[in-house]
């Protein structure tokens, strides 16, 4: 019929964030925004640290608009790059070089590109649930079928024996995304271990490499002193899918990049098929401007106290109130369990408290519902009775 009927498909289908979100925008307009407890969008609440407008505001007295605006070469500018793997050196105790380095436009951009560097026709993907839900999407345009992989419900940490089963001569990755979106649960290293010994000992079963693509935007969005473990550290064969758009607050800007790691198997090759990929998608170099501001920002990050704040505030009152909560250790996601066996009958209910929430159906766990704590304090407060009396109404 002309267009391709999948991309069609995708384009006209909403997802179900974008209609919870629509449906707010409206009952907003209908009774007012300070009414609505909108949790539905993971969108930053947290300006973006001094340093990035002040960067900008160097950059642009500094250089030629030439020079700032200019394409810099495909697999973004070498300063930006050098300066990015001096940091991940210093922070992570790997040796990196710029020459591991491809900027993309965000965590979406590095995942794609990766994807589409190592799948082949007939190729698995692995991911743990729950799991961002573009993850099916990103994998099937690449020639590519996903497979989910259930966590261990209580913490939702890795079930390795259900890992062991999934993994099979087809499988040639596996993308891990710790914090993870939307449970806001940070892998312990234990996992993470576990998982790249069955890793290594599967590759070296079938006599080939399966990758590991750690999606990792919420890297430096973790609360107390939980570790996120470097994935380059346990696993040589490693892509890292990196973005500063939660840890420096500029999510619209699209700033990100891939890593490839330099003890992966035929690096060089693995490094040029990302260049490739990126290549045949499109995906080079990335925005100027917001590349320089990556490679002077790289370690900073936005006051990531004001999540941790409304964590502790949201946590604590809807345990008082009789919810089962996955206690979050990053992103800005907390994952609580429906009241009833439908999430999405759960979500409707609670609309009617003019509570916005997401059912998690979509990230692979029915029966659990995703609440995005990146929004004020305040309207974390506003919201504690709605909360109550929404349980309250199960009770009875
Ligand atoms: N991966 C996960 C788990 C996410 O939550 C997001 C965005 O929310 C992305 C990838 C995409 O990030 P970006 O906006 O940098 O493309």
């Amino acid at each position: 019929m002309g267009i391709n009927q999948k991309m069609m498909g995708l384009g006209k289908k909403r997802s179900v964030i974008r209609e919870i979100f629509e449906y707010g925008n409206k009952r907003k307009a209908q009774i007012g925004a300070d009414k609505v407890f909108d949790f539905s969008l993971g969108n930053p609440s947290v300006p973006a640290p001094d340093c990035v407008n002040q960067t900008i505001k160097e950059l642009i007295q500094s250089e030629s608009s030439l020079a700032l605006h200019g394409y810099t070469s495909a697999q973004g500018d070498a300063g930006v790059r050098r300066s990015i793997a001096d940091y991940v050196s210093k922070t992570h105790g790997v040796e990196v070089s710029a020459d591991n380095l491809y900027m993309t436009v965000g965590a979406a951009a590095s995942l794609t590109v990766s994807l589409n560097a190592i799948a082949e026709p007939g190729d698995e993907f692995i991911c743990f649930t729950p799991f961002f839900p573009e993850y099916r999407v990103f994998v099937e345009a690449a020639g590519g079928s996903l497979v989910s992989v259930p966590s261990r419900t209580s913490d939702f940490q890795l079930d390795l024996e259900a890992l062991e089963k999934a993994v099979t001569e087809n499988t040639k990755g596996v993308i891990v995304n710790s914090p993870n979106n939307p449970s806001g649960v940070v892998l312990t290293e234990e996992s993470i271990a576990g998982l790249c010994s069955v890793l290594k000992r599967k590759s070296a079963e079938f006599g080939a490499p399966i990758y590991l693509i750690s999606d990792e935007p919420y890297r430096e969005l973790v609360y107390g002193d939980v570790k996120v473990p470097y994935l380059l550290n346990y696993y040589d064969n490693t892509l890292v899918c990196y973005s500063f758009s939660k840890s420096l607050s500029i999510p619209g800007e699209r700033i990100g990049y891939i890593l490839v790691s330099p003890t992966a198997e035929n690096s060089a090759d693995l490094y040029a098929a990302v260049c490739g990929a990126g290549r045949a998608l499109g995906f080079v170099c990335a925005p100027s401007l917001f590349q320089k501001v990556a490679g002077r920002c790289v370690g900073q990050t936005a006051d990531v106290s004001i999540y941790k704040k409304n964590r502790d505030l949201l946590l604590s009152a809807l345990e008082s109130y009789g919810y089962r909560c996955i206690k979050p250790d990053g992103a800005f996601y907390l994952f609580v369990e429906s009241l009833e066996k439908d999430a999405y009958a759960f979500c409707e209910k609670a609309k009617e408290f003019e509570l916005l929430l997401v059912p998690a159906d979509d990230f692979g766990c029915p029966g659990f519902v995703r609440i995005s704590y990146c929004v004020t304090t305040e309207q974390i407060q506003n919201a504690l009775p709605a909360f109550e009396a929404l349980a309250k109404a199960y009770k009875n």
